[in-house]
């Protein structure tokens, strides 16, 4: 072989020795042949010739050989360098990463077998869809055969896995496809999310809460003064636009004072909570029951004209009146005052249709209490100095 041609790395290190080994036999054989025929026949100059010319070649193919022995050796120390390297990297993956290939998980990395709680050796044994809750095995099902039909190349979804001991987990899988041979195999890297889960779960519950709080109020359970005052304004808008009326009916307990001094600061919240559930009592779905501030109460009527409002609180205001309300065995009289304003009649704005209840509610008051007074228009129509409640 001439020396320009490059031996066949691929057969490697054995086939490199052994064809040494073999062109060395040659070389042996070829030299006891000419020391013979010398010895046999005398001096036969051209044998000895072409023995020295063949054991030239062999030593120039040993050393091309060798050279390539020794790069071979290089080759493969790369190889088992990278390949090192690589194991390194996939054995201590904080992320699961797998190879399906044929239908059964070829490769999966200590991680993915922790996450799926198997052992390598058992996940060798497992299909896909083994590791993947029932519910949600046509979602995963769907995924793998898209990528295998090689309709998407890339998924990244979320699904229920059930690992080995039954429990269930959330997994978040990044998945790709890859041609192995002529063959495609489907690798992808997986995450463990059922904490990430659970704690985003657990952060909207917390916000869900943290919102109904901050529009109730404890006590009652009704809708607090600032959720009140954003919905009033969104439904004056409405009712502009759709030419509607607004009513809103705003009630104070008479006399509460009293109360608390005479029953007890928590008969006093019963009190609140019971008046509380008589103006929610009856609602629409389009009503907003608020409690404004201490025991005064607001009750927004979208669509109500004044009339069918000041029925309304008529109705709340005997309700009141009439049954005691029940601190344990005690029972604690307490009555009510109402005042009703009307958008757009008594306000064109929230501020201003509160007032004008709050300074109906006044006159009803005024008047004596436990009693419904209808505001007689906005405030330019009736003087300031009615306005003063002090
Ligand atoms: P009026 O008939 O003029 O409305 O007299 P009133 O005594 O009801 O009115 P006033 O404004 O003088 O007193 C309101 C009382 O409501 C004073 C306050 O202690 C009481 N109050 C406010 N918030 C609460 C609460 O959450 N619980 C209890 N128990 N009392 C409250
Ligand atoms: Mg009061
Ligand atoms: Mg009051």
């Amino acid at each position: 072989m001439a020396s320009s041609e490059v031996p066949d790395l691929s057969k490697g290190e054995p086939a490199l020795k052994s064809e040494i080994t073999r062109l060395n036999k040659i070389v042996r054989a070829l030299m006891d042949r000419a020391e013979l025929s010398t010895t046999v026949q005398g001096s036969d100059f051209s044998l000895f010739q072409t023995a020295i010319m063949l054991e030239e070649r062999v030593r120039q193919r040993t050393m091309e050989l060798e050279a390539a022995l020794r790069e071979n050796e290089k080759v493969n120390h790369a190889l088992r360098d990278s390949e090192m390297k690589f194991r390194g990297l996939v054995n201590q993956s904080l992320v699961g990463i797998y190879m399906i290939q044929d239908g059964k998980f070829s490769y999966s990395n200590p991680k993915f077998d922790e996450i799926c709680g198997y052992t390598t050796d058992e996940m060798r044994e497992l299909s896909p869809l083994d590791i993947v809750a029932e519910r949600d095995r046509p979602l995963v099902a769907e995924n793998l055969h898209k990528r295998i039909a090689r309709e998407i190349d890339h998924v990244h979804y979320a699904f229920h896995g059930l690992r080995k001991n039954g429990t269930e987990i959330d997994v978040e899988v990044f998945g790709s496809t890859m041609e192995i041979g002529s063959k495609i195999a489907l690798i992808g890297l997986a995450l463990d999310v059922t904490e990430r889960a659970r704690a985003e779960h657990e952060v909207k519950v917390l916000q869900d809460r943290l919102r109904e709080e901050s529009i109730h109020d404890g006590l009652t359970g009704l809708y607090n003064r600032r959720y009140l005052e954003e919905t009033l304004k969104r439904e004056l808008i409405s009712a502009e636009r759709e030419g509607h009326p607004v009513s809103v009916i705003m009630g104070d307990l008479d006399h509460f004072k009293a109360v608390n001094d005479r029953y007890g600061h928590l008969a006093g919240d019963e009190v609140l909570r019971v008046f509380g559930a008589l103006m929610k009592s009856n609602a629409r779905g389009s009503d907003i029951y608020c409690r404004y501030g201490g025991e005064e109460f607001v009750l927004v009527l979208p669509g109500m004209a004044r009339d069918k409002a000041a029925e309304r609180a008529e109705q709340l205001r005997s309700a009141m009146a009439a049954v005691p309300v029940l601190y344990g065995t005690t029972p604690i009289i307490v009555t009510a005052s109402f005042g009703v304003a009307t958008f757009p009649r008594d306000g064109s704005t929230g501020d201003d249709l509160i007032a004008a209840a709050d300074r109906a509610l006044y006159v009803a008051k005024a008047a004596g209490r436990n009693r419904v007074t209808v505001s007689s228009g906005p405030i330019q129509q009736r003087g300031p100095s009615v306005l003063d409640r002090s």
